[in-house]
């Protein structure tokens, strides 16, 4: 590392916007580095992110609970191999408490506008508030801002109509006829959270899913107190757990691989028999290659749809009416609610924040044809201004906080320099970033991804906007930063 400058060690003031997963980890990873002026911004009256803002019937995490959790905090509580909803929630906020993390958040108040002026950032909230710090990390989620779909009468609907992240809890499902539009990873584990409890449930499918099969067995308390007797148990399993997930990672990147072959092998097998009725199992066939869109992992999904009360709708929909929904073979669905599990904006990031960086440069106008930033991190030009889970980064079927994590450990280093002195701005060179995204874009059309499907991974371009490497490339990237792809003023 170079020598200290004239100007030597500082304190430094973080603002953390977000206080979900990322954020949590955040505040906890630079409270134990020793800073002490961390704020984390929360605009919700509470923490948690997407496990607060998604309570929906049937809700869990498909990456099992002792990788989806941090590497510091493991659980030995897991109830199950894929835990619900209320009890990932449950987790976070209990971490975040037990690391004096509530204390340093602000609820209740959006970030409105990031500036950078002279060498600092200055924040504003919707509240007026004005804040200044030395570094911006920005842990606002990707699957945040809910999609709501283009139908002809949407409004008209005469009964009770939500998102599937804004969750009525006050609509009765019971006895309902409810409707659920969409069938990504969502509106699966919404059929089978509420098949036993609505009257009639229909699903209205635009395009079929592929199904990985899965089970999800509790675990004993047995289990659960040999867990917290002894925390190798937990790590040996976290460990066996990644290394599944490292290698099918690595064949979905890979669209020739063998583990792919597998994974369509097990994805048709648990079509052909789990699906009695031929008419039913030929509307539930894909036409495209597992794994292309998200992959579905369900123990039940298709037990759910084959339930008398259960519907599967794959005529289009023409349109919302007060009474239900019509389809293009002139039916009327009739509902009481309606479910929209239509999936997120994806290519948002930090945004609707302004966000500005050196010389007046705009964050929306740096991202005017697509979101881009050097490793999924850092943007040229927005010194000091740091991403967790940006664009274009691992977000395929993998636990998003072992990416966080990594992704932090690679910003402390950056934050580390700005800490020693030796440099007061730090952002990826436009050189470093144009020339990384130019191999990954090329890298990406050998992934499952780019065979021909429609998905949320898709950018305008139709080129998948993920990590197209292996993940033990993404990690060794994340070891150490490469100097020379960074401006250090
Ligand atoms: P999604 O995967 O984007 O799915 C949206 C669904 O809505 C698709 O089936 C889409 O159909 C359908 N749709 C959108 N507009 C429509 C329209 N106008 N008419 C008819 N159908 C329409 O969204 P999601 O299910 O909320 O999942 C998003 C991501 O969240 C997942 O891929 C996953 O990464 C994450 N997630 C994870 C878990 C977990 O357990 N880890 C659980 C839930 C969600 P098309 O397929 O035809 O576009």
């Amino acid at each position: 590392m170079a020598a200290v400058t004239e100007s030597g060690p500082r304190e430094l003031r973080f603002a953390v916007i977000g206080a979900g997963m990322a954020g949590i980890l955040s505040a906890i990873t630079l409270k134990d580095a020793g800073f002490t002026a961390v704020t984390v911004y929360e605009k919700a009256d509470r923490l948690g992110g997407t496990w607060r803002e998604n309570t929906y019937p049937g809700l869990s995490c498909d990456v099992p609970s002792h990788l989806y959790c941090y590497s510091f905090a493991p659980n030995p509580e897991w109830s199950h191999l894929y835990s619900p909803g209320p009890e990932i929630q449950a987790y976070f906020e209990r971490v975040a408490e037990d690391h004096g993390v509530t204390a340093s958040c602000r609820f209740g108040d959006e970030v409105v506008r990031c500036e950078f002026a002279d060498g600092r950032w200055h924040l504003t909230t919707a509240h007026g508030v004005h804040d200044e710090v030395d570094v911006v990390i920005a842990a606002t989620g990707v699957l945040h801002h809910p999609r709501y779909p283009d139908i002809n009468g949407l409004d008209s609907f005469g009964g009770a109509m939500f998102h599937s992240a804004r969750w009525d809890h006050s609509v009765a499902i019971e006895g309902a006829r409810v409707g659920i539009i969409g069938t990504g990873s969502t509106a699966m584990q919404i059929v089978s959270g509420i098949v036993d409890r609505a009257q009639a449930l229909t699903l209205f499918q635009r395009t079929a899913q592929w199904v990985m099969p899965t089970v999800n067995p509790a675990y004993t308390a047995e289990e659960r107190a040999a867990f917290a007797r002894d925390g190798r148990l937990m790590e040996d399993l976290r460990n066996q757990v990644a290394q599944l997930f490292d290698a099918v990672s690595d064949g979905i990147i890979d669209a020739g691989s063998p583990q792919m072959q597998m994974i369509e092998e097990l994805c048709l097998a648990n079509l052909e028999n789990s699906v009695t009725d031929p008419d039913l199992r030929e509307r539930l066939r894909p036409d495209y290659r597992a794994a292309c869109k998200r992959l579905i992992l369900s123990p039940d999904f298709y037990a759910s749809i084959q339930k008398p009360n259960a519907a599967l709708v794959t005529s289009p929909i023409e349109g919302v009416e007060p009474g239900g929904v019509r389809t293009a073979d002139g039916e009327l669905h009739e509902l009481d609610v309606l479910v929209l599990a239509t999936g997120f904006k994806v290519d948002a990031f930090v945004r609707p924040i302004s966000v500005v960086g050196r010389a007046g440069r705009e964050l929306d106008q740096a991202w005017v044809d697509r979101p881009e930033a050097y490793l999924s991190i850092s943007v040229p030009d927005f010194p000091n201004f740091f991403m967790l889970n940006g664009p274009n980064g691992p977000v395929g079927n993998f636990s998003l906080i072992e990416v966080a994590e990594l992704q932090l450990g690679y910003i402390m280093q950056l934050v580390e320099r700005l800490r020693a002195g030796e440099s007061r701005q730090i952002s990826a060179t436009m050189e470093a970033m144009t020339r990384l995204e130019a191999a990954r874009v090329e890298a990406a059309k050998n992934t499952i991804w780019s065979t021909g499907c429609r998905s949320w991974y898709l950018d305008d371009r139709g080129i998948p906007a993920v990590w197209p490497w292996p993940f033990s490339q993404f990690r060794a990237e994340m070891a150490e930063p490469k100097w020379e792809a960074y401006e250090l003023r």
